[in-house]
């Protein structure tokens, strides 16, 4: 646990987040400012702060975490229909917290990427 990290504080349940499904490695909760009409955080319990900290030995937990994240997809009725899954890294990518995680944005048809 990163000790300034606002999702490690909700990870460890010291902040309060609408759960949609949580297990040992993983926590899934809505995104407060939801940008679709289902807008779902998937995030690793254990603290990586960007993409580009994960390497051979986070390969593991990213590979759950992205497992996890088609699961609560398929439990939210939406994996049928399709969403979008982004993960936002550092400035340029929009990222606002420093935490690893990826947005299933869905319940609509994304329209397309802009940059
Ligand atoms: O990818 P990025 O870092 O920009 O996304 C952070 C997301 O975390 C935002 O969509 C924001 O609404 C969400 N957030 C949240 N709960 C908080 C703080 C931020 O769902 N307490």
């Amino acid at each position: 646990m990163s000790d300034d990290c606002l999702f490690c504080k909700i990870a460890a349940g010291q902040i309060p987040c609408n759960r949609v499904y949580e297990d040992d490695q993983v926590l899934a909760f809505h995104d407060i400012n939801p940008q679709a009409p289902v807008h779902v955080l998937v995030i690793p319990k254990a603290h990586i702060a960007t993409l580009d900290d994960v390497g051979e030995a986070q390969r593991e937990i990213m590979g759950v975490v992205m497992e996890r994240a088609a699961h609560v997809a398929r439990e939210l009725g939406v994996a049928e229909a399709g969403y979008r899954t982004i993960i936002n890294t550092r400035e340029h990518g929009g990222q606002e917290v420093y935490h690893i995680h990826a947005h299933i944005l869905a319940g609509k048809r994304i329209g397309p990427m802009t940059v």
